[in-house]
């Protein structure tokens, strides 16, 4: 008999996340864990599905702790041995009137939404079966382009991000360094933005299409890993002012989730209508 497929969202507790639980407990022949790092906000999200006659458990998982994440992996592999879906949807971001210093706003955001996304990915990718997908959930931000400017400094992070020989260690390099640079101050002359989202957007982005590459090595066939812009969405990060609503933000992410055995659209950069974009 086949093991019960299993797929996981992180941070499903509200906005985007939800509204992916919502597609994926219609969508996908197997067990769906709404992940959230508060329980209580995680079993009322489960409640709010029940009551849309949707059928969906809870986990714990905080991806800004190791130890919470730790056990969510040894849960899954304890529990079902493997995994077929994962959508890396938490993240975090400052609001724009925020006074907190350039160098904490970089130092919180850029540990949560890249190098927590990327725990998330060491402690769960092993468990991969094959035909499994994963959709990390970027922005229009993560787009390379928006490590702007013309002058050389921004130029060389542009290139080095889009090399094909970028490796894991030289982006975890290059987010650490510009965490050190926001708190020093010279992440402007270093070539960086000033939205430390964006950057941290940015790098689940190159991550995601190094992850492909080694998907495409990988002896479990046919690992999918792709990253989405969900669309400019209407929920308490965007301080209710996106015009999609969550379930059109939904779109691209559950798209990705649910691509078919085989599918071509691998470490590929969706759009919030799954047009796929050149990064
Ligand atoms: P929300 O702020 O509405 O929801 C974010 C979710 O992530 C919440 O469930 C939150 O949990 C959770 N979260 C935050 N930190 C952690 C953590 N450390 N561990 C686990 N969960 C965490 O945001 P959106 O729904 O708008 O965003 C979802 C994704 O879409 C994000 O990756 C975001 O960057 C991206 N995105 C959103 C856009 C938009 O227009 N809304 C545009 C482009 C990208 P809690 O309730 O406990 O805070």
């Amino acid at each position: 008999m086949a093991p019960q497929k299993v797929a996981v969202v992180t941070g499903a507790n509200k906005g985007i996340g939800f509204g992916v639980m919502k597609e994926l407990c219609q969508k996908f022949d197997g067990i769906v864990y709404l992940t959230a790092r508060d329980e209580g906000r995680g079993q009322a999200a489960v409640e709010e599905l029940k009551k849309l006659g949707l059928s969906a458990r809870f986990h714990q998982l905080d991806i800004d702790d190791a130890a919470s994440i730790s056990t969510f992996a040894e849960y899954i592999k304890k529990t079902y041995d493997g995994l077929d879906v994962l959508v890396n949807n938490a993240a975090m971001a400052y609001k724009r009137a925020s006074t907190a210093p350039m160098g904490e706003q970089a130092e919180n955001t850029i540990r949560v939404n890249y190098f927590g996304t990327l725990a998330v990915c060491d402690a769960l990718f092993p468990l991969l079966r094959p035909h499994a997908r994963v959709i990390t959930v970027s922005s229009c931000v993560g787009h390379l382009t928006c490590v702007t400017g013309d002058e050389p400094a921004a130029k060389a992070l542009r290139d080095k991000l889009a090399s094909p020989s970028l490796t894991r260690k030289e982006l975890c390099d290059m987010m650490n360094q510009f965490v050190q640079k926001a708190k020093d101050g010279t992440w402007k002359a270093a070539g960086w933005q000033s939205s430390t989202y964006s950057v941290s957007k940015v790098g689940v982005s190159a991550l995601s299409r190094m992850q492909q590459k080694a998907f495409d090595t990988d002896p479990r066939p046919d690992l999918v890993i792709n990253h989405c812009h969900p669309g400019y969405v209407d929920t308490d990060m965007t301080s209710h002012k996106g015009p999609l609503s969550i379930d059109q933000g939904a779109v691209s992410a559950s798209y990705a989730a649910l691509l078919p055995p085989n599918t071509e659209v691998r470490g590929e950069y969706l759009w919030h209508d799954k047009q796929l974009v050149d990064w």
